[in-house]
């Protein structure tokens, strides 16, 4: 019997490893854009058409090659980034198999000029299917510009398997934000069919949050920092009352590498236990720094699954770091900043020299666009402000118990009425005075006005887009980054019959085929207000109160609305706020319940004051 094994041709072999590295069009852009990276861009430009099917093109400012490492670069294991296998210890580098170019050139068409800089000529290399067509000297600018045409053009079972161009393009999009999120000093840009997409400048962690997602991120964001000596961590985690049944915005990255970690996600999600329901999830981003020496990135072609060799005692330092955060930023109710044996928090640092500064801007209007310039250095003064006030209210309270000048003027007088929601009484003075982050609390002629914040905002927002329902004053306004919204089934079928009134509300939604929207443009009167969250919790509602769905989904919208923006229980606001919250809800018809009936406000009247002093 003559023998049967045959070594494959090497273009079979890559098609074969294509299989493992390249699944669909944003994993030819992960690699070409991580290879970029390695060669030391700052700039990189995506462009693609038809979500990746007929071109990816990436462009960059990096090293560039010499004519001879570009006609190598696409063979099978060739890799400028390590020589032996006891580097893959000690990787700064995103790539290292040498597979992902080989692998792309045997599934695609190849048009690639590069050039390194200081070179006067570059060289273009056209490769079909792993058969290189061309090689020849060509000016071209410094750096690699590389073309992916036709992707699976000869392998027809991979190219029927792409998914419809939406939802393709969605996945390169969550691709496009990974990539963005971990190079921060990088500038990119993504184009799609002539459009642009995105264009990032370089800055920190928080600019690109916000560039990414929407400077409303920020607010429901908490720094996370540590430093020891096995993990340096830093990040943002959300504040518990933002969590969501789907969506949240998940990411972990270790030495500037995205990873999947269920064990650390297991970590993040305990933090929260308590906080939140159990069906919901908080946002975070989280960067791990750790010797490189310490992981083990080489157990996935895609480089995505990533092992530690110290897992446990980072499982642990991650969850105080976080529990730290939460506390910090009064997101426990447990926590009490009142009392004495409060815990040594050490020092916040955030990014700018401003730091010793508290400020606390009166004029501060939660209602106004500008609520999209609070910044953590606020959230961070405002926390250090509470913490004043109640040390300061609390020690007032202690040495001077008969000073009715310190600020609360609760004395019973005589002639007072009975407490009752006069409007005319309850202007507010300067003195308000946040209670445990969920109420606002303020003398007034007629006692103790005490405000649940949250409720509070919710009917003054109601009130308002009922208002600009009814003038017909609901505009769209274009979101930088379209949001794609991915429903089931059921939640599409609601969709549908709601889009209508949505677009009357100021959404702009185009339908991407299958269950899934694009969000292109919101309400303009929101800007704090998270379209997927939103447009999710309205289609929840309009589904659990199974009513018909037309009738008053004005008022429905505008309630789901007004829930998604408000301010939350136990989000700190300024003195100004409070003062804004309290004059705009006295100038409501009926400020006393919220649409769905429940108490916005009490005022705890003089005379019960005097009783409760005996
Ligand atoms: P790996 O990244 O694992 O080394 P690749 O197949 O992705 O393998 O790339 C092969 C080699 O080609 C790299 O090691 C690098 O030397 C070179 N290369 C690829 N892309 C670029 C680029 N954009 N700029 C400069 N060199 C590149
Ligand atoms: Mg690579």
């Amino acid at each position: 019997m003559s023998d049967v094994i045959k070594l494959l041709p090497d273009s079979v072999a890559n098609q074969i490893a294509a299989g493992e590295v390249i699944q669909r069009p944003a994993s030819v852009i992960k690699e070409l854009v991580e290879n970029a990276v390695d060669a030391g861009a700052t700039s990189i430009k995506i462009i693609i058409k038809d979500a990746g099917r007929t071109l990816i093109q990436v462009v960059d400012n990096g090293c560039g090659m010499t004519a001879t490492d570009a006609r190598l670069s696409f063979e099978r294991h060739s890799t400028s980034k390590i020589t032996q296998a006891s580097d893959l210890f000690t990787l700064h580098t995103m790539g290292f198999r040498g597979e992902a170019l080989a692998s792309i050139a045997a599934i695609a068409q190849i048009d690639m000029r590069t050039m390194r800089h200081g070179d006067s000529l570059g060289t273009r290399i056209v490769i079909s299917g792993s058969q290189v067509e061309s090689q020849t000297p060509e000016a071209c600018a410094p750096g690699t510009n590389m073309m992916v045409k036709n992707l699976f053009f000869n392998v027809p079972a991979r190219r029927k398997f792409l998914k419809k161009d939406a939802v393709e393009f969605s996945n390169i999009l969550h691709e496009f934000q990974r990539l963005a999120l971990v190079n921060t000093n990088v500038e990119f840009s993504l184009i799609h069919n002539d459009i642009p997409q995105a264009q990032l400048l370089r800055g920190s962690l928080k600019q690109r949050i916000s560039e990414l997602f929407g400077k409303a991120v920020e607010r429901r964001l908490i720094p996370v920092e540590t430093d020891t000596s096995i993990v340096r961590l830093a990040g943002f985690v959300g504040l518990p009352e933002h969590a969501r049944k789907r969506g949240a915005l998940q990411y972990m990255f270790v030495n500037g590498r995205n990873m999947r970690h269920p064990y650390f996600h297991k970590a993040v999600m305990q933090c929260y236990d308590q906080l939140i329901p159990a069906d919901e999830q908080p946002d975070y981003f989280l960067s791990f720094t750790v010797d490189p020496e310490t992981i083990d990135v080489n157990i996935h072609p895609t480089k995505n699954e990533i092992k530690f060799e110290n897992e446990q005692p980072i499982w642990q330092i991650l969850s105080a770091a976080i529990k730290e955060s939460l506390g910090r930023f009064n997101a426990v109710p447990a926590i009490n900043f009142d009392v004495d044996d409060m815990p040594e928090i050490p020092a916040f640092q955030p990014d700018t020299d401003a730091r010793h500064e508290i400020e606390i801007d009166r004029s501060y209007n939660p209602f106004r666009p500008s609520t999209a310039n609070r910044d953590w250095e606020q959230l961070y003064n405002n926390f250090q402000r509470e913490r004043n006030d109640a040390l300061e209210m609390q020690s007032s309270l202690n040495t001077a118990p008969e000073d009715t000048d310190s600020g609360l003027d609760l004395l019973p007088s005589a002639d007072m009425p009975e407490a009752t929601l006069d409007l005319d009484t309850l202007q507010s003075s300067a003195a308000t005075l946040q209670v445990k982050g969920r109420y606002i609390a303020s003398p007034s002629k007629a006692g103790l006005l005490l405000v649940d914040q949250h409720r509070a905002h919710l009917k003054i927002l109601y009130e308002r887009y009922l208002d600009m329902y009814r003038q017909g004053t609901l505009t769209a306004q274009r979101v930088i980054f379209p949001e794609i919204l991915r429903l089931s089934p059921a939640q599409h079928s609601i969709m549908e019959s709601i889009t209508g009134e949505l677009s009357r509300v100021g959404f702009d939604l185009a339908y991407l085929g299958d269950t899934s929207w694009s969000i292109n443009g919101v309400p303009s009167v929101i800007d704090s207000l998270n379209p997927t969250e939103t447009i999710e919790r309205m289609i929840d509602n309009v589904t659990e109160t199974g009513a018909d769905i037309t009738a008053e989904l004005h008022e429905r919208l505008a309630l789901s609305m007004a829930r998604s923006a408000a301010v939350k229980s136990g989000q700190p606001l300024s003195p100004g706020e409070m003062d804004q919250i309290l004059s705009d809800l006295t100038r409501l018809p009926d400020p006393t319940l919220t649409p769905d009936g429940l108490t916005v406000m009490k005022v705890i009247g003089l005379d019960e004051i005097g009783r409760m002093f005996g």
